[in-house]
């Protein structure tokens, strides 16, 4: 008799898990889509259990009461860090990573642990199947319009359209742009009450922090046209709010995010129009 191990594998240019295989997979689906790019050397796998082994470990910060940042240290693929927005009826976390371990775990069991998961883009599903079950079978909010990216299937995931409102006074918005289902999550609560968005890439935080940029691709640097970039800006102009949080650590427009977004897309499409 002879069994066979299989492994959910996680692609180290993208840190997308794979689903259950006996050996890795042929390529990985996110990183040959035009919008990224395979590893300069070549395709290559790891597991959570290798990376376990290999020291890395997560950073959990406060970034504002309530809100609360993972990232992983050492950098690993794209280098995102997930967000925790923390309300009395329930916790979602924004974005995720690959790297998860038992102290994250603790660590943000104490925070009120995750009840539900959405996400930027399909370039930060990480190891969203791992995070949901680690909290007992935390919802994962998948837009209609991306579910082709799910690599990892599982009965947590839920579909989605247009918008929801996950708990009260946190809402996921669907924008578009770099990816069809390219989504927001408006909190209410945020910024001292002023309201923050977090956005990922999909209004994504530029170097100065003044401004932010709207692309279909960010490492192969390809434009939205002008009327994607007016279909962000429509869809996130009915909520009030005062800063951004991208994707990274220093990816942060503390103050007058609004109008920044407004300003941003002018700029844009004055450019891009010539
Ligand atoms: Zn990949
Ligand atoms: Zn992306």
């Amino acid at each position: 008799m002879t069994t066979t191990t299989t492994v959910s594998y996680i692609c180290k240019t993208c840190g997308v898990q794979y689903a259950e295989s006996a050996g890795p997979p042929e390529r990985c689906i996110i990183c040959d889509d035009e919008r990224q790019y395979i590893g300069w050397q070549g395709q290559q796998w790891t597991t959570l259990d290798e990376m376990r082994a290999g020291g890395y470990k997560n950073d959990v910060r406060e970034l504002e009461p309530n809100l609360t940042g993972i990232g992983t240290q050492p950098w690993f693929a794209i280098g995102q860090r997930a967000l925790l927005v923390q309300t009395p009826q329930g916790n979602v976390l924004w974005d995720c990573i690959s790297y998860l371990d038992d102290d994250t775990v603790e660590r943000v069991k104490a925070l009120g642990g995750v009840q539900a998961i959405a996400f930027s883009h399909p370039h930060f599903y990480g190891t969203m199947v791992e995070w949901a079950h680690a909290f007992g079978g935390a919802t994962i909010y998948i837009p209609k319009a991306d579910q082709q990216w799910v690599t990892r299937p599982d009965p947590a995931v839920q579909l989605w359209e247009d918008k929801v409102e996950l708990f009260p006074g946190v809402t996921l918005i669907q924008c578009g742009g770099h990816f069809e289902g390219s989504a927001v999550l408006h909190w209410a609560a945020g910024a001292d009450g002023r309201g923050a968005l977090l956005t990922g890439d999909t209004i994504a935080v530029a170097q100065d922090r003044r401004y932010v940029t709207f692309m279909w691709s960010y490492p192969n640097v390809i434009p939205l046209n002008p009327s994607a970039v007016r279909r962000i800006v429509d869809a996130v102009r009915p909520y009030p709010f005062d800063r951004i949080y991208g994707g990274w650590w220093h990816a942060v427009v503390a103050q007058g995010a609004n109008e920044a977004v407004e300003r941003s897309a002018e700029r844009y499409i004055g450019r891009i129009q010539g």
